[in-house]
C-alpha cells in the first residue's frame, strides 16, 4: 500500500500513538508480573474511516473494535478483501436485538451480550450465515455516575448474579462460543474496584466454563488498571486514533 502525503502524516501519527500504547501495555504487564503475549490490544476504530483501519492493518493491528452496527457494517464493507481477511472484528457496543442479524454477518466476536433475547437472535443469525461467533457476557460493573457518559456500552451489562445463567444459555447455543466476560469501568469510579469485581466474576465463571478465558476490560484511560486486574483484551480508541466528538 502507498499513501498520499496527508495519508502519510496520518500513518505516522497512528504509528507513533500505537507504539506509545504498546509501551504502556508492556510497562503495565511488567508491573503486574504478567506475560505481554497474554494481553491483546483491540484498536477501537469507531467514528474513524475505513482508511484508518487499512493503515492500522498495515501497521500490524489484527483486532479492531466497533460499537455501532450501521457505521461498522458500512466501514467493513469498504475494506479490500485482503485487508478484511487480516482482521478480527470485535463488536463492543450496546446491541439491539433487531440488529443482531446484521452484526452476525461481520463480527467475529461480540463483547456486549447481556440478555437471553440477544443470545437467541445472534445464534439464529449465525446459523443462517453458517459461521461461528465468539461471545462475551457484558457485566454491569456499577451504576455509572456523571452525565458525560460517552461509551454506549457502559449502560449495558447484566448484574454479576445473572452471569452464570446467561453463560449457560450461550454455551447451549449452536453457533456461539462463550469466550469470557467484558466490562466497562463506570465513569468517576475507581477502575481498580470495578476490574477486581470483573476478575472475580471471571474466576467464578471458569469453574463451570473453563474455556471462557477472556476478560475484556480497559480503555485509553484505565488500561493499566485492567492489566493489573487480569484483563486479556484491552479496547483502546482515543489514545491511538485521537479524540472523537462527544457521544461519538
Ligand atoms: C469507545 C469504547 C472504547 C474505547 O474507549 P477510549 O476511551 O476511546 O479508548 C472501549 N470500550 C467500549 C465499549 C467503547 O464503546
Amino acid at each position: 500500500m502507498t499513501f498520499a502525503p496527508a495519508a502519510a502524516d496520518r500513518l505516522a501519527e497512528l504509528s507513533t500513538n500505537l507504539r506509545r500504547v504498546q509501551d504502556r501495555i508492556g510497562a503495565a504487564c511488567t508491573a503486574a508480573g504478567r506475560v505481554r503475549n497474554d494481553v491483546r490490544l483491540i484498536v477501537v476504530t469507531k467514528f474513524f474511516p475505513s482508511a484508518d483501519v487499512e493503515m492500522l492493518a498495515q501497521l500490524g493491528v489484527a483486532d479492531i473494535g466497533e460499537n455501532k452496527d450501521q457505521e461498522a457494517s458500512a466501514k467493513i464493507a469498504e475494506l479490500p478483501p485482503e485487508v478484511r481477511g487480516l482482521l478480527h472484528v470485535h463488536f463492543i457496543g450496546q446491541l439491539q436485538t433487531n440488529k443482531a442479524g446484521s452484526v452476525a454477518a461481520y463480527a467475529d466476536t461480540v463483547h456486549s451480550v447481556d440478555r437471553d433475547k440477544l443470545v437467541f437472535a445472534l445464534d439464529r443469525a449465525a446459523t443462517v450465515f453458517g459461521r461461528d461467533i465468539g461471545v462475551l457476557v457484558q457485566v454491569n460493573l456499577g451504576a455509572s455516575t456523571g452525565s458525560g457518559q460517552e461509551t454506549g456500552a457502559a449502560r449495558g451489562g447484566i448484574q454479576p448474579d445473572g452471569v452464570a445463567r446467561l453463560a449457560n444459555s450461550i454455551a447451549a447455543s449452536h453457533h456461539l462460543f462463550l469466550r469470557g466476560l467484558m466490562g466497562v469501568a463506570p465513569q468517576g469510579a475507581d477502575p481498580d474496584v470495578a476490574f477486581r469485581n470483573l476478575a472475580k466474576c471471571a474466576f467464578a465463571l471458569r469453574a463451570d466454563h473453563p474455556e471462557a478465558t477472556w476478560i475484556s476490560a480497559g480503555m485509553s484511560g484505565d488500561l493499566e488498571s485492567a492489566v493489573a486486574n487480569g484483563a486479556t483484551h484491552l479496547r483502546v480508541g482515543t489514545a491511538i486514533l485521537g479524540s472523537r466528538p462527544p457521544h461519538g
